[in-house]
């Protein structure tokens, strides 16, 4: 290891305990069980020796926002660390998605489903997704309208080779964190109703990153995605 390695290895070990304290923190003030939050590692813009300095830290999940991106690091990171795609998908890299992630949080259109579907059916593996739901409205931000996610969940009863576990979300950005909790209060009151109305349980709330974790933590998130807070500036 060259030094500059070794100062990466010491000080992802130290943002590692940091980032966890933060989650047992909210996770105590929201009165929950640490277990019921995952941390998802956000990796993009980090090459394999920092995925590898992170996975002795203890990390072995790991999210990445670019199929391309991914088959370059995927290949060369620790067996035993698992994949999670967090961006847009287009459906022409799904034969890739398929084979690098076991969950998708980005699933932001019916066609996309269908497609995603299909491409796991044709790989013969079976998907964990979560759609992803714009519910501020933001016209920049990919994800489903609310109206539209009732449909989508019709369908989804239909896709075989996919479990629709959950939702996730990116709030507009606020320097000030409270500035995301309306828009997370809004993911999990329109979860319970979706749970409601389409039977299906959507158990994991993916919402919640570096700057803002325990406000998520605190309405309800099950995958908090962390990049800078782990990995540094990218
Ligand atoms: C980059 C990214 C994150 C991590 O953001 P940080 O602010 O670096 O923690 C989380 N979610 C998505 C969808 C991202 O693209």
């Amino acid at each position: 290891m060259t030094i500059d390695d070794e100062n990466y290895a010491n000080e992802m070990a130290k943002r590692v305990l940091r980032v966890e304290e933060r989650i047992a923190a909210a996770c105590t003030s929201a009165r929950r069980d640490r277990s019921s939050v995952q941390l998802l590692a956000v990796s993009k813009g980090h090459g394999p020796e920092r995925i590898q300095a992170a996975v002795d830290a203890g990390l072995h999940v790991f999210g990445e926002n670019k199929v391309q991106e991914a088959r370059a690091k995927i290949p060369l990171a620790p067996h035993n660390s698992q994949w999670h795609l967090i961006g847009h998908l287009q459906t022409n890299k799904i034969k890739f998605a398929v084979q690098l992630f076991d969950t998708v949080h980005s699933v932001d259109s019916l066609k996309l489903l269908r497609a995603l579907n299909q491409g796991a059916e044709a790989a013969g593996v079976n998907l964990s997704v979560l759609l992803e739901v714009n519910v501020s409205g933001e016209a920049s931000k990919y994800g489903l309208t609310p109206d539209a996610v009732p449909e989508v969940l019709e369908a989804a009863a239909q896709c075989f080779a996919l479990d629709v576990v959950g939702l996730m979300t990116i709030p507009p950005f606020t320097e000030d964190p409270e500035g995301a909790r309306p828009h997370f209060v809004r993911l999990r009151t329109l979860r319970d109703e979706w749970r409601e109305s389409t039977g299906f349980p959507l158990e994991e709330l993916s919402m919640g990153m570096s700057h803002d974790l325990e406000v998520a933590i605190e309405e309800g998130a099950t995958w908090v995605r962390v990049g800078t807070d782990l990995f540094g500036k990218r």
